[in-house]
């Protein structure tokens, strides 16, 4: 069961998919697989396949791309998952990284205490958790969230460690490491993508939330009377990259925090919303952290964490857009997913982002039996495969082949066939319009890598 989210306005989702519908179909085509699937599942816990490496990938690619090649003032670092226990107590974790929790003692299940009116009575699951006779909930505990685990041979309080619930952490600790390598000057930053971990209570809703995730993190340091100005200047940017890679821009807003909804180390926070078919929920958080981190950092380990110009001191802001790998991910996917109607057949298409699509182009003999024809088509294979994802396929009907591709969300297919070798023309079908163009065949790789350059843009 996938479960419905908390939204202030419950709105309808504009478009063919539902959760449900795209789970189905990453499971189909190897995008997504539940885990341990074999031993019955671990709950909400997932795999991914052949397409989806290559989805995610290029969802982390294009990130890194906007984060560091795109830019002169940021660099990059991959930081451990397990780090000094005393990292976590410095950032608050330990002490508050926790969600509000409830037991029912007559189902047994668990509930976040500020999900109730979005969760389900185990019982009945029509019921919210507390709404029938039989519920009999506990107070409200607090819940840590960091899965512990104990390094070396020992298992007692003095070998405890956590895993990383956020990847930020790692790039605070390194702040002087990184200033004294690199040439660095505020405003710059440090970007990491990396695996985290949380104990959720409520995982849920295929890739949304989940226990291992990875997240694309990126901490800014600016001079502290600049913190507003790139505070306002991230919300954009980060905006603007989910729009250029194709999210309705109907379908993407921004949220935000109340003051009451702060946490502890932020002065603003902003969430950029993605209208999922679940409602509108959080897809990455932009917040102004001040000076919190590098001066809690500071403290609990003796090192001075600041910066340190020719005339001038201080310890720097961080402005940090975190986002998740994983839900942008499944955000990309919910917003390309589509159904329409292809040759007199319904047919299911993801109209990714060509350059977030798994495989760029699909080079297809009409018919796969005939020699000359799959001789061609191998050798234009051959000379793309060089410069971009492409597969060769030359099993079933063309028709199939062609549904194949549109589901994997394969941009163009190239189709060669007698008349390619009478003039050397191939077919170029294009996944949304359907539109098919005659093109020569030594064009193929030029025409590619110019419309996979080009702005894109998703149906309207
Ligand atoms: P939420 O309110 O959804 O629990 P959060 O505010 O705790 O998220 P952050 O700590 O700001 O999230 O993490 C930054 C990003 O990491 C989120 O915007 C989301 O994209 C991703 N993320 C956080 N928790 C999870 C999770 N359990 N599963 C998948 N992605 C996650």
């Amino acid at each position: 069961m996938f479960q419905r989210m908390a939204t202030t306005e419950l709105e309808r989702y504009e478009g063919a998919a539902t959760i449900e519908k795209v789970a189905a179909l990453s499971r189909r085509r190897a995008f997504v697989f539940p885990s341990s699937d074999i031993y019955g599942g671990l709950g909400s816990t997932y795999d991914y396949g052949h397409y989806g490496v290559l989805l995610k990938q290029n969802v982390k690619g294009a990130w890194q791309r906007a984060m560091v090649q795109e830019r002169e003032d940021i660099v990059l670092l991959d930081s451990a998952i397990i780090l000094h226990p005393e990292v976590w107590v410095a950032s608050g974790h330990v002490g508050g990284f926790s969600d509000p929790l409830v037991d029912c003692r007559t189902c047994k299940l668990r509930f976040r205490a500020d999900h109730l009116e979005t969760s389900q009575c185990g019982r009945k699951p029509s019921k919210h958790p507390g709404e029938t006779p039989d519920c009999d909930l506990t107070e409200a505990r607090a819940f840590n969230l960091m899965f512990e685990t104990h390094v070396g041979p020992v298992r007692d309080d003095a070998s405890v460690a956590y895993l990383r619930p956020e990847t930020a952490q790692g790039i605070f600790i390194n702040f002087k490491n990184v200033t004294s390598s690199m040439r660095v000057k505020p405003p710059f930053g440090i970007a990491q993508i990396g695996k985290s971990f949380r104990n959720e209570i409520t995982p849920g809703n295929f890739l949304f939330r989940t226990r291992e995730f990875e997240q694309m993190e990126m901490e800014f340091f600016v001079p502290p009377a600049d913190a507003e100005r790139w505070y306002r200047e991230w919300i954009e940017l980060r905006r603007q990259w989910y729009l250029d890679l194709g999210l309705r821009e109907s379908h993407l807003r921004v949220r935000a925090h109340e003051a009451s909804e702060l946490s502890h180390y932020s002065s603003g926070t902003s969430d950029l919303e993605y209208l999922f078919p679940i409602g509108w929920s959080e897809l990455e958080g932009i917040a102004n952290r001040g000076d919190f981190d590098l001066s809690a950092h500071a403290a609990a380990s003796g090192t001075k964490l600041e910066w340190i110009g020719q005339d001038e001191r201080y310890v720097p802001h961080v402005i940090e857009p975190a986002a998740g790998a994983d839900r942008a991910t499944l955000a990309f996917l919910v917003d390309a997913y589509d159904e329409d109607e292809a040759g007199g057949e319904r047919r299911v298409v993801l109209r990714l982002h060509p350059r977030l699509a798994p495989v760029k182009a699909a080079v297809l003999p009409l018919i796969g039996k005939d020699a000359a024809l799959t001789e061609r088509a191998r050798a234009l294979f051959e000379d793309l495969r060089r410069v971009m994802a492409v597969e060769y396929d030359d099993s079933a009907s063309i028709g199939k082949r062609y549904r194949r591709q549109d589901e994997i969300g394969t941009p163009w297919a190239l189709t060669i066939d007698h008349q390619t070798l009478e003039d050397g023309t191939i077919t170029l079908r294009d996944r949304d319009s359907l539109q098919q163009e005659r093109i020569a065949l030594e064009d193929a790789r030029a025409l590619l890598l110019e419309r996979l350059d080009a702005p894109w843009h998703p149906r309207a």
